[in-house]
């Protein structure tokens, strides 16, 4: 049998980078499905399941879930169909037992990892950007209240959806995730360098820019 090409993507960097914003233009253009830990466990807080319950503790300090909490949302969703030809990972993995347990889960199912987007930003800029950020509750495209604000204030352009304020996009909160991020998520560039695998992107240029750079790293859509 012959080798099927698959795209499985990851997209790695600091909270406020441009993930969400460059992961909605990858699916669209690639069609892989985008797979947003982030955005799995807040609607798992918002539909109050148990698991929701217990991560929302985490995620309003700015803390990382439990991995074995996370690694069991990502292997359920890898069983999904429709990740057969690829998919694109935003905010997954973030620690290092993460990475290993998707580097095993993909082997089982004989894949692997294809290419790490690393998108980077300093953290001066990042504190502007998620104290500004708003999101779309129906379908969590995120706008900026100065950099890129929606047509309508407090509408999304998609799709009407109303935008809200994030609870962990305050300052208190943001200043933890950012340094838990240089702890325990950035040597993770470390780890997929030693394979090879990772695409490093100037994030603090427009979203087109940036979108521009990170076709060049991994190739133009079909
Ligand atoms: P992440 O998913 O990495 O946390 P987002 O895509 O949600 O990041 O972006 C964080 C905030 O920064 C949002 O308010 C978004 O509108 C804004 N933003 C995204 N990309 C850029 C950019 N290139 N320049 C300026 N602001 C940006
Ligand atoms: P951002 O990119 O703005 O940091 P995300 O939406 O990716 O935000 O994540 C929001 C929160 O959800 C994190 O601060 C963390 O509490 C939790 N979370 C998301 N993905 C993971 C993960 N892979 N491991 C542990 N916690 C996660
Ligand atoms: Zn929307």
């Amino acid at each position: 049998m012959g080798e099927m090409a698959q795209f499985n993507l990851i997209l790695l960097g600091p909270p406020g980078a441009g993930k969400g914003t460059q992961a909605s233009r990858i699916v669209e253009d690639y069609g892989v499905p985008h797979i947003s830990t982030g955005d799995i466990l807040r609607s798992a807080v918002k539909n109050q399941t148990h698991m929701g319950l217990e991560a929302k503790r985490y995620m309003d300090a700015g803390e990382l879930v439990p991995d074995e909490v996370v690694i069991g949302i990502v292997k359920d969703r890898l069983q999904e169909p429709d990740t057969a030809n690829g998919f694109l990972m935003d905010g997954f993995p973030r620690t290092i037992p993460q990475a290993r347990a998707l580097d095993a889960s993909l082997a089982d199912l004989s894949r692997d990892v294809s290419r790490v987007v690393a998108v980077l930003v300093p953290d001066d800029e990042l504190v502007k950007r998620l104290s500004g950020r708003r999101i779309c509750r129906e379908c969590q495209t995120p706008y900026h209240v100065y950099a890129n604000p929606s047509q309508r204030e407090g509408v999304c352009d998609k799709c009407g959806g109303e935008l809200f304020q994030r609870d962990d996009d305050t300052e208190a909160t943001v200043r933890n995730r950012l340094n838990v991020y240089a702890e325990q998520t950035e040597p993770l560039i470390d780890y997929y360098d030693e394979q090879g695998l990772v695409a490093r992107i100037d994030g603090q240029q427009t979203p087109d820019k940036v979108y521009e750079d990170i076709k060049a790293a991994i190739g133009p859509p079909e």
